[in-house]
């Protein structure tokens, strides 16, 4: 049997893709890709010849099949994704999925994903974070998932497009307020990265004053302040502190 490879790639700057996925993506015998005209521009620029077929949303489940009757055929199949990690907010989910339950050799080949690349440089907390995808294009549904991240651990890390980031920071500014730090990862490894920092007010202030920071692809990153949690955990943990050598 073939292996299937999971191949991250660029989400800007083309210089990020790895040694190890110009290799694999050479020599494997068919790319499976999101859309494979957008990948022929990736391969042509570093000259790779693999033949392309396309994987996405819409056809995904039924090209499971395919997949596995060309492993089991001894072919080495590559998946790409437009930009980034497969599979982080992007087709590859039922394939993989399928491959594993039927035990076939799967390969993740590491590189470029906006989460991470965001994450690291926002100067919010990284030790826990939450990734929700895309949220609801609704604002009503937007809203009930933002009012939850009272309750979700860590730094809430989300996607979002240059059509809904006035709309998604208003949302956030209507149920957190000034409670919420926001970073705004916009056009990450691209001529124009830019991360803005601050409450949803200041950022609102921002994107008024030059609506050319609305532009792009975004990275939205949240940390709630959740003074009152803290305050009842430190009580709880003197409490612990007090009782704590009485039982031992
Ligand atoms: N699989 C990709 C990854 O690993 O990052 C994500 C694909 S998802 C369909 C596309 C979204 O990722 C964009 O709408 C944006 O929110 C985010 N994104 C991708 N590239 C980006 C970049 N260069 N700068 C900021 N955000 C980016």
């Amino acid at each position: 049997r073939g292996s299937f490879y999971i191949v991250a790639t660029p989400i800007g700057n083309l210089d990020d893709i790895s040694a190890r996925a110009l290799k694999v993506l050479e020599n494997s015998d068919f790319i499976a890709a999101e859309d494979t005209r957008h990948s022929k521009k990736l391969l042509n620029h570093f000259g790779i010849e693999t033949r392309l077929f396309s994987v996405h949303d819409h056809n995904e489940r039924d090209k499971v099949d395919y997949i596995k009757s060309l492993l089991d055929d001894g072919k080495n199949i590559a998946l790409v994704s437009d930009a980034g990690t497969p599979l982080i907010s992007d087709p590859g989910y039922h394939v993989v999925n399928g491959l594993r339950d039927d035990g076939y050799n799967v390969v993740p080949v590491p590189g470029p994903s906006a989460l991470i690349t965001a994450l690291c440089a926002s100067g919010l907390p990284t030790d826990q974070f939450s990734f929700l995808g895309f949220l609801p294009a609704k604002s009503k549904a937007r809203k009930d998932i933002v009012s939850n991240w009272v309750n979700v651990p860590g730094t809430v890390v989300f996607y979002e497009s240059t059509h809904r980031i006035i709309d998604s920071v208003k949302d956030i500014n209507e149920v957190h307020g000034n409670q919420v730090t926001l970073s705004l990862a916009r056009e990450l490894t691209k001529t124009f990265e830019t991360f803005l920092h601050g409450t949803p007010a200041t950022i609102l202030d921002m994107f008024a004053e030059d609506s050319n920071q609305t532009r792009g692809e975004f990275v939205v990153m949240a940390s709630l302040k959740k003074d009152d949690v803290d305050e009842e955990e430190a009580k709880a943990n003197e409490m612990l502190d007090l009782l704590l050598p009485e039982v031992s």
